[in-house]
């Protein structure tokens, strides 16, 4: 039915809080006798018409490198959305929990794990829009997985989705992105590449220590991230191109996945 998208409250069981996220509390749950993630939305944050059509595409996309929407409990209130439960939380948490103990090999999978993920949406014409270690979830063997989809675009809080203000990610977002908010697989791609910097500067922020303004005026002088130390030199060619200034000169998810999974 159209309905596949709407659970039953009296299936959920809400446990303990696990985080707190841009629209509401992260609570730890129970559904179908499976160990979920329950992300509660302020009232007023979104709206809820558009997350409703939102969810209806979320409930179609499955893949084992996405982390999993099983649906929403609109009768709740507050209104909360259902998810695959990944034990080892945020990929940035993760990487920066094991600093200096991570392998080659693991920092690889990860990008790799990350491209299936953004493949398969890129495959599905769906555009993510906020790429970025934060928003990728690591599950109990240490598989990554793409998350948090789509979301931003339903937020009301200008202040995140309006690339001059304070709260938008600068620093994941593409030129074209900042200067005409033109979001496309290709502006998923350079965000793709900044994450990869995250993955080898095991969880550093980019471009510490700079404001957002800095950033896009080095950008714009052709200046891009530095190669981190634990990067080989052959991820850092596949990072620089995902930042080429042109969006048609950037490489798709498909043919990066395929590079990445031919270094080792
Ligand atoms: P937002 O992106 O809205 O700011 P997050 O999705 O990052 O919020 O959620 C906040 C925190 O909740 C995360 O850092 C993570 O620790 C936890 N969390 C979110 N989703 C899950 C999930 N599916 N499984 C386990 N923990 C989660």
């Amino acid at each position: 039915s159209n309905d596949q998208w709407e659970l039953d409250c009296s299936e959920l069981t809400l446990g303990q809080e696990i985080g707190s996220g841009q629209f509401g509390l992260v609570l730890e749950g129970q559904w179908k006798k499976r160990k979920v993630a329950v992300k509660t939305i302020r009232e007023g944050y979104m709206s809820e018409d558009e997350l409703r059509e939102e969810a209806k595409v979320m409930m179609k996309l499955s893949h084992h490198k996405l982390v999993q929407f099983y649906g929403m409990c609109s009768q709740c209130s507050p209104l909360c959305l259902v998810f695959e439960f990944m034990e080892n939380g945020c990929l940035s948490d993760y990487l920066r929990a094991r600093k200096g103990s991570l392998s080659q090999d693991l920092l690889l999978s990860m990008c790799v794990d990350v491209s299936e993920g953004m493949a398969y949406l890129e495959n599905s014409n769906y555009i993510h829009r906020d790429l970025a270690a934060r928003n990728c979830l690591v599950s109990n063997n240490n598989q990554v997985k793409v998350s948090d989809f789509g979301m931003t675009r339903l937020v009301f809080d200008d202040q995140y989705t309006s690339s001059h203000c304070s709260k938008f990610p600068v620093k994941w977002a593409a030129p074209e992105v900042i200067k005409y908010s033109k979001f496309s697989s290709k502006s998923d791609i350079w965000s793709f590449g900044v994450l990869m910097w995250e993955v080898y500067s095991e969880g550093r922020l980019p471009y510490d220590n700079r404001t957002n303004a800095e950033v896009v005026e080095s950008l714009n002088a052709g200046l891009r991230l530095l190669k981190p130390r634990l990067a080989p030199d052959a991820i850092y060619v596949l990072m620089e191109w995902c930042w080429k200034e042109k969006p048609e000169d950037r490489p798709c998810f498909t043919i990066l996945l395929h590079e990445l999974a031919s270094i080792s």
